[in-house]
Order: C-alpha cells, then sequence, then structure tokens
C-alpha cells in the first residue's frame, strides 16, 4: 500500500518513519508537495482533513496529513491552530518570545501540545487526535526539536521537550500518539 503524506518539510516524513517503526510494515510513505490548500478550519482535525484530503483530490492516492500545535490553559487555549504564525511570521524563536511575554507574570502555566492525524481515500475519512500535556517553562532550556520545544515541559517529565532526544520524544509526543492511533485504524480496514 502506498500512502501520500502531505507535507512541505521533507523532516516529516523520516520523522514519522521513526514513530512508526514496524507499523509501517508494507506501506510505502511518499512525502507529497503539491499545492497548499487555505487552512481555515477552526479546529487542528477540520484543518488536518483539509490537507489529507488535498493531497488526496491532487494524487488520487490515499493521504494523511496533520496538524498540531501548543494550546496554554491561561490564555484560553491559544495559540492553538494559530501556533506556527503566532508572531506573525512563520519564525520559531518570534513565536517562542511571544508566548513567553504573554505569559509574564501567569502562575497557571499548563499547557498541551496537540496534534491531529487525518486520514483520506476514495471511500473514507478518519482523524484521531494526540495530546502531551505539560507546562510552559519560563525560559528556553535546550537545542532539540523545533517549534515551542524550549519552554515546553512534558508533565513528569524533568527538563524542557528540547532536551529529550529525538527518540525519546518520538516514543511520547502528541504527534508520536495521534500518527499510532491512525495507523492502528488504517491498518484494520
Ligand atoms: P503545523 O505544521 O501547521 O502543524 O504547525 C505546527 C506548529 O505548532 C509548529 O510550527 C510549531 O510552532 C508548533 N508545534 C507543533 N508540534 C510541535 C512540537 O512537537 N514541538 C514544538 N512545537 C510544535
Amino acid at each position: 500500500m502506498k500512502l501520500v503524506l502531505a507535507t512541505h518539510n521533507a523532516h516529516k516524513v523520516e520523522e514519522l518513519r521513526r514513530i512508526l517503526g514496524p507499523r509501517l510494515d508494507g506501506i510505502e510513505l511518499v512525502a507529497y508537495d503539491g499545492p497548499e490548500p487555505v487552512e481555515d478550519g477552526d479546529t487542528f482535525e477540520a484543518n488536518a482533513l483539509i490537507k489529507a484530503r488535498a493531497a488526496f483530490l491532487h494524487t488520487g492516492m490515499a493521504a494523511i496529513a496533520d496538524d498540531s500545535g501548543i494550546s496554554v490553559d491561561a490564555l484560553g487555549g491559544a495559540p492553538g491552530i494559530h501556533s506556527a504564525r503566532y508572531a506573525g511570521s512563520r519564525d520559531d524563536g518570534d513565536n517562542l518570545r511571544l508566548l513567553l511575554e504573554r505569559m509574564t507574570g501567569v502562575d497557571d502555566r499548563a499547557a498541551q501540545f496537540t496534534c491531529a492525524a487525518a486520514f483520506v481515500d476514495a471511500v473514507s475519512e478518519h482523524v484521531e487526535v494526540g495530546v502531551w500535556p505539560g507546562s510552559v517553562l519560563r525560559e528556553p532550556s535546550g537545542t532539540h526539536g523545533f517549534g515551542y520545544d524550549p519552554i515546553f515541559q512534558p508533565d513528569g517529565i524533568a527538563t524542557s521537550s528540547a532536551e529529550l532526544t529525538a527518540d525519546e520524544k518520538n516514543a511520547i509526543s502528541h504527534r508520536a500518539r495521534a500518527f499510532s492511533k491512525l495507523f492502528d485504524y488504517i491498518r484494520s480496514r
């Protein structure tokens, strides 16, 4: 079986291969970087489906896609689906600095990463959601990962997610949780 992964980020295919390991046996994962659809859904699930549908319609092949971000309780769930462009650009450093600024003097630091992973083919659509609970640190720490990792401390872990190795993060992250469930669904069809 061939599956198209809708992404403009070549690293995502490799990351997903590592997350899925044996769950990928017999499935060929192909990166798709055709026209980007307008992501105008108001949930992670809706936007993941928009991306997967666009890839399916463009290639005619079964497609998967994800949408993810960080949601902070004290900010009413912001930046949420706007995580990638929170500060106006796609710059990780700017986004992270803006989030820390908005959290100045805030004691409730609870936050979570969410990933919605969607599958679309000619006969079905399916979405799974993975959540990684934690809190927002007061200053960045660690150099691994990307995005908000340096200021996110997962529950039950003593460091930021940017201090975890790729393998450690891939075993427990929101993306791992969502895609593991999605591939259980795909394999059970
Ligand atoms: P997407 O590519 O549209 O799903 O945007 C996801 C955005 O959410 C990224 O640009 C990051 O800012 C943030 N994000 C999602 N997952 C992670 C993660 O695992 N670590 C750090 N930031 C993340």
